[in-house]
């Protein structure tokens, strides 16, 4: 199929695309087009004009000031895999970038697009979520600035309004003694995961984990945060319960049953990847 009829701009700076943005009701950003032009092509999407960000600058940024690593939205994902700050300071990106579809797709794709996009079975929400990150969003009255933690508000949905660019994520750093692993299950490799977790541990001195964040991907309708598991590792007991409190995501192909057990799986793998890599 092809996609409807649209407009296309392409703005050299980010005040011209906002105002693009204001001036048109259905109108999109266009980031890396792995996601959007697939579903214009679909016609689930039908934007009477596209605003690429390609020519905006300053979005293509990776800074590391103080205990924030800060992602310009359209740094190419496979720019920041690739990426030794990114690597020493947010290892969690890094491992999660690895399973985001091919290469191919990583080389177009941004991190913003992925962020903003908000595939419940994607990496990099997910990320953003475990680490307690915060998106940079820019609109017509400003820029402010959103917690994670209210990021996501459901299947392909956000806190972003239609007026507003993504313009950048915010990750702690990870302290010393911090491993990362990202563990997917999927029928094929470089699929979207059926189930997936993204696990991040630091240890102390002697050894304990001092704090563990997991989140699950996939597993239902936006990236979740497996709090009791955190919460039992901190406190020096085992993995259990990976997706308590988690209403499963329950289609013909991943059964929710399944998927929840797929959830202990991934959790476990992923706990015990980031625990050998951190020590
Ligand atoms: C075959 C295939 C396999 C894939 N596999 C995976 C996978 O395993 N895991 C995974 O995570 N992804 C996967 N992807 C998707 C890929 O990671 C995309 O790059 C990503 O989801 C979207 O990034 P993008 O830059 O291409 O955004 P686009 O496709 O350009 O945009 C996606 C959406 O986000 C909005 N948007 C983009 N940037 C901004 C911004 N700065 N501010 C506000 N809104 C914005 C757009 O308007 C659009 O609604 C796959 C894609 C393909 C084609």
């Amino acid at each position: 199929m092809k996609p409807a009829a649209f407009d296309y701009a392409a703005p050299t700076s980010l005040d011209d695309a906002l105002g693009l943005l204001a001036a048109n009701d259905t109108a999109k950003v266009l980031a890396g087009g792995q996601s959007l032009i697939p579903l214009l092509n679909l016609r689930l999407a039908a934007p009477e004009l596209l605003v690429d960000l390609r020519r905006v600058p300053g979005l293509d940024t990776i800074t590391r000031a103080g205990d924030e690593l800060t992602i310009g939205a359209t740094v190419r994902q496979r720019k920041a895999e690739r990426d030794p700050v990114v690597a020493e300071a947010a290892p969690l990106v890094t491992a999660a970038l690895a399973e985001v579809g091919h290469p191919q797709i990583r080389s177009r794709g941004t991190i913003g697009g992925s962020i903003a996009h908000a595939d419940p079975a994607a990496e990099l929400p997910a990320v953003l979520v475990a680490l307690d990150g915060r998106v940079i969003a820019r609109g017509p009255g400003g820029e402010r600035s959103i917690a994670a933690a209210d990021f996501y508000l459901g299947f392909l949905t956000t806190a972003l309004a239609d007026d507003e660019i993504l313009v950048a994520v915010a990750l702690p750093v990870a302290p010393p003694r911090t491993g990362a692993a990202c563990v997917e299950i999927a029928q094929r490799a470089g699929d979207y995961a059926a189930c997936g977790a993204v696990a991040q541990v630091t240890l102390d001195e002697a050894g304990n984990v001092a704090q563990a964040r997991v989140a699950l991907i996939g597993a239902t309708d936006r990236p979740v945060r497996a709090s009791a598991v955190e919460e039992a590792l901190a406190g020096g007991a085992s993995i259990a319960h990976a997706a308590e409190g988690v209403e499963p995501i329950d289609d013909p192909r991943v059964p929710g049953a399944y998927r929840i057990h797929l959830a202990g799986v991934v959790t476990r793998r992923a706990l015990e990847q980031a625990r050998g890599r951190a020590a």
